[in-house]
């Protein structure tokens, strides 16, 4: 199965790795893709251009193997539209090759605003993360998606290439880029939450704030 995790990662930090860690060994993946989009349709503008995003990514999987950057949303131009990624990955895996997205509960709960958003099941499986402090409202397109095509365990979604909606429980940490940019922009430390090297190079890029002295 091919597995694919996007995100503004503005910047990448812990909560984001260790996702896609824990998502890799509770599917019994070798490897899951992290894929940075470009200009977010549904967000503000971030914080660090695209090209310095997919170097902070860069540099927080150095040296793991089961983490790779996809970095097709920055070469496309314009907006980044997942259902676009699924098409094109699609028609690269064929058409029986199984191919998941993951999302936390927090994206998931706006999904049917996402550009061809009733498509993105026929392309993919989606594997919703809970996300502390956020859950979907009941009544919701997103909630009866998720009624309609659930699957009760993870290794139905290597059974078939698309369809399926699985929820995931994954131990939390309660980090976010957001709180991230503002401890920086603050002038304090964000260390480990974010690997080492990433917060090095956000200090000598000056980015979000930082000052190059920092410690
Ligand atoms: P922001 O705080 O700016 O919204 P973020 O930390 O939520 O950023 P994004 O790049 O927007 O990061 O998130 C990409 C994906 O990662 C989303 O599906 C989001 O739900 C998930 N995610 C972010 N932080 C965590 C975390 N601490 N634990 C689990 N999933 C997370």
């Amino acid at each position: 199965m091919h597995l694919i995790f996007g995100g503004t990662f503005d910047p990448v930090h812990n909560g984001h790795l260790r996702l896609a860690i824990e998502l890799k060994e509770r599917l019994g993946l070798t490897q899951v893709a992290l894929v940075p989009c470009h200009i977010p349709p549904h967000r503000e503008r971030p914080g660090a251009d695209s090209s310095e995003r997919l170097d902070l990514l860069k540099l927080a999987i150095y040296g793991e193997p089961g983490l790779v950057v996809d970095d097709r949303e920055l070469v496309r131009d314009g907006q980044s539209f997942t259902a676009d990624t699924l098409r094109q990955l699609r028609a690269e895996l064929g058409e029986q090759k199984p191919l998941a997205m993951a999302v936390g509960t927090d994206a998931f709960a706006t999904f049917d605003r996402w550009q061809d958003w009733q498509q993105i099941p026929e392309l993919a499986h989606i594997i919703v993360v809970n996300r502390p402090d956020s859950a979907l409202a009941p009544e919701s397109e997103p909630a009866r998606l998720l009624m309609s095509r659930r699957a009760t365990e993870a290794g139905q979604l290597h059974l078939q290439p698309a369809g399926l909606v699985l929820e995931v429980e994954l131990p939390q940490l309660s980090i976010s880029a957001t709180a991230i940019r503002s401890t920086i922009a603050q002038g304090q430390s964000p260390r480990y939450l974010l690997p080492d090297r990433v917060w090095d190079a956000i200090r000598s890029n000056s980015l979000y704030g930082a000052r190059s002295g920092e410690h």
